[in-house]
């Protein structure tokens, strides 16, 4: 995935956790103390970046079906009240496995209910046990008729809480974290909008929000605010930005995407969840030839149904096709960038993982293409984004530590994952059951 677009028969090798070589043909000399993995077959590519998701939500797929954004969210947050963090610690570890089984090497927890400062801590507990590299995005709300006061912060009691988070996990293997708000403006204010900004500089952290992601949303931001778009909104605090990454915007106008790209703000673009609560199309392509840097994201399994990235990436693929009545519109190649490069730049991890280049860390994985669905290969460009499936991938790697070799953790025992997983949501479902939305 790097400038050279290059695909060919060969080898990488990693030392101490980096990658010194990636050549074409059989390595000069293997060292005594080498591992080497066989990958006949298999393709060698950088593992798969999910810019946008919710893990716990796994314990919510198709519970809540049917529904457009709003009075869907007024349900996914009315949870907050009945949500512990062992919940929140069974469904984020169930949603790492799904995410390493389907070749992700990095996720972007967007995380935006916290009823007890537990619910983060065990979170990412989770994420940390999983192996993953990851990004822990702990964003605020702070107004919101369908927000439950459980979940409503003073900007100032969240950025202590978030203080407490930077400053346990200093130095904590491969986790970084940002914050923001969570889908201005319906649960965000403009104070806290400004405090965001100013409390990511402060911080030296990325800034991750929900933003237009359905035509509700800009008519509040037009209602409320008298602002014509939600990004045209939010720039009058800052909070586009280089560091600065948001999921959907499905609704954003051409001058919007102006902005987006002259101050170097990412997207995440989650078209199965877009599909899904009927929101839209993003104007992906747009934005790609406006030179805005665009991720995939699955967004949470409540809305989408499952983590697996290559879902995601067929389903960007064929969306804009459709949408656009023309089969040329994107290239397969654009789609592999998005779920690779284009995550690590929108998370800035772009210097450590995305592609695979001398001097960056190991983060890959191995995809089976030697099956029938696979065969007879032509455009390996393509075939990986239009043909792969989860189940191809047979080795993943994460900063140089194999956590999934032949489609066996190495680390994790997933039976009893999935175990504790259907307990909680026995558990959790019971609990949801007494709520009136
Ligand atoms: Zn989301």
């Amino acid at each position: 995935m790097t400038a050279e677009r290059d695909s060919f028969s060969g080898y990488a090798r990693v030392r101490a956790g980096t990658i010194t070589a990636v050549a074409a043909g059989a390595p000069p000399e293997i060292a005594e103390d080498e591992e080497t993995i066989d990958a006949s077959g298999c393709v060698l590519m950088p593992g798969l970046i999910n810019a946008h998701t919710h893990l716990y939500q796994v314990l919510l797929r198709a519970v809540w079906e049917d529904l457009e954004l709003m009075p869907w969210l007024k349900r996914i947050y009315g949870c907050a009240r009945v949500l512990t963090p062992e919940h929140f610690y069974a469904g984020t570890l169930l949603g790492c496995v799904e995410a390493i089984r389907s070749g992700v090497t990095t996720v972007c927890e967007h995380n935006f209910l916290n009823p007890n400062p537990e619910c983060a801590f065990e979170t990412i507990r989770a994420m940390q046990n999983s192996g993953l590299r990851a990004v822990f995005a702990r964003t605020i709300m702070d107004t919101g008729e369908i927000v439950p006061d459980c979940t409503k912060e003073k900007p100032e009691q969240a950025f202590r809480l978030i203080e407490a988070i930077l400053a346990k996990h200093k130095n904590a293997g491969p986790l970084t974290f940002m914050t923001g708000p969570n889908t201005p403006p319906i649960n965000t204010t403009p104070d806290l909008l400004r405090e965001v900004r100013r409390f990511a500089d402060a911080n030296s952290i990325g800034i991750s929000a929900h933003v237009a992601e359905s035509k509700s949303v800009v008519d509040a931001v037009r209602r409320e605010h008298g602002r014509n778009g939600v990004v045209e909104f939010l720039q009058q605090f800052g909070i586009p930005g280089k560091n600065s990454i948001f999921a959907h915007s499905v609704h954003v106008s051409s001058d919007e995407i102006g902005i987006l790209k002259e101050t170097g703000s990412s997207v995440s673009h989650n078209p199965v969840s877009n599909m899904m609560l009927g929101d839209g199309v993003a104007p992906v392509v747009e934005m790609l030839r406006q030179g805005v840097n665009v991720a995939l994201g699955t967004d949470g399994a409540a809305s989408n149904h499952s983590q697996d990235l290559f879902d995601t990436m067929k389903a960007a693929s064929l969306l804009q096709k459709v949408h656009h009545q023309d089969a040329g519109v994107i290239k397969p190649y654009e789609v592999l960038k998005m779920a690779t490069i284009g995550g690590a730049k929108a998370l800035g991890l772009d210097a450590l993982c995305g592609t695979i280049e001398v001097g960056k860390r190991a983060d890959l994985i191995l995809v089976n293409i030697d099956t029938v669905h696979h065969q007879p290969v032509n455009d390996i460009f393509s075939q990986i984004v239009h043909c792969a499936k989860a189940s191809d991938v047979e080795t993943v790697i994460v900063d140089a530590e194999i956590v999934m070799r032949d489609r066996q953790l190495t680390c994790l025992d997933d039976k009893k994952i999935l175990a504790d997983a259907k307990a909680a949501n026995r558990n959790l479902m019971e609990r949801v059951s007494g709520l009136a939305f």
